[in-house]
């Protein structure tokens, strides 16, 4: 079917769209392990006679373009924060959805799918080539391999990259890097009392932190560094011989990610 004005479109497809996006929701999706929502979104295109690929980041990848020709990309993530394997429960309380990675970004990605698929319909094309991505491994220590491998692959030819990613009232025009630790301090370890005085994993793991939160902190753009997980020890009378942390930092321009980069490998080689 065909539709005169966009507009018809979205309101033809309103319900559905909630409907879709219950489904979608509800299927698990970690960081590496979205292989059962990917296979559902290319049988959904498949349906709708829209030829997709699955790339080995198990990215949904559409292309609308010529080689050779420049691309736009336009994605949104299929992975949630959350680890489960089981299917995500989805509740509604009158207009709204509840339920794990609802918004962040599974709305998106049935938008970018009936867009896609009006696009299909009505044969359009762009004045550039366009690269739909439903992409994987966004969150967390997912570390946004997906969108990378899709940069690694077209490189230059890509003019403009856009993701739908948050919510209505939000739009970010500028990049922001991050790089991301597991940081991990291994000693002996031995007993409470009858090793006392031996190096401790979790009180050395403590005194990095302490040098971290204690570091330069940038203003030439917003820099921020966040301590996300520790683990570490086994039991109360032991001296702990293992202990771990996730350590991110963040900024907007380059510069500053050097520094604290450059910060950041300083304190840890007092530790090595
Ligand atoms: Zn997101």
């Amino acid at each position: 079917m065909l539709y005169k004005y966009e507009e018809d479109y979205v309101e033809q497809e309103a319900d559905y769209s909630i409907e879709l996006l219950k489904q979608l929701a509800t299927i698990p999706a970690p960081s590496y392990h979205e292989e059962k929502r990917a296979q559902f979104c290319k049988q959904w295109f498949k349906e709708r006679g829209i030829e997709t690929t699955i790339d080995k980041m198990n990215n949904v990848v559409i292309k609308m373009f010529d080689d050779n020709q420049d691309i736009a990309v336009f994605c949104g993530h299929l992975d949630v924060v959350f680890a489960d394997m089981e299917p995500l429960k989805i509740t509604q309380k009158g207009n709204y959805l509840y339920g794990p990675g609802v918004g962040d970004d599974t709305a998106n990605v049935v938008h970018l799918m009936q867009v896609i698929h009006y696009i299909h319909l009505h044969h359009l094309h762009g004045k550039t080539g366009i690269l739909f991505v439903l992409n994987t491994c966004e969150e967390g220590l997912g570390n946004s391999n997906g969108c990378r491998y899709i940069v690694e692959q077209y490189k230059n030819r890509i003019k403009s990259f856009i993701s739908f990613d948050g919510y209505l009232n939000q739009c970010t025009n500028s990049a922001v890097g991050s790089k991301r630790y597991r940081l991990t301090v291994h000693c002996q370890g031995g007993h409470s009392y009858a090793d006392f005085g031996k190096e401790n994993a979790i009180e050395t793991l403590s005194k990095i932190m302490y040098e971290l939160s204690h570091q330069q902190i940038l203003t030439e753009a917003k820099t921020t560094y966040n301590f996300g997980k520790i683990e570490g020890g086994t039991t109360i009378n032991a001296i702990a011989s293992t202990a771990t942390l996730l350590y991110e930092y963040r900024s907007s321009m380059q510069n500053c990610l050097d520094i604290m980069e450059k910060q950041f490998q300083e304190i840890v080689s007092h530790y090595s």
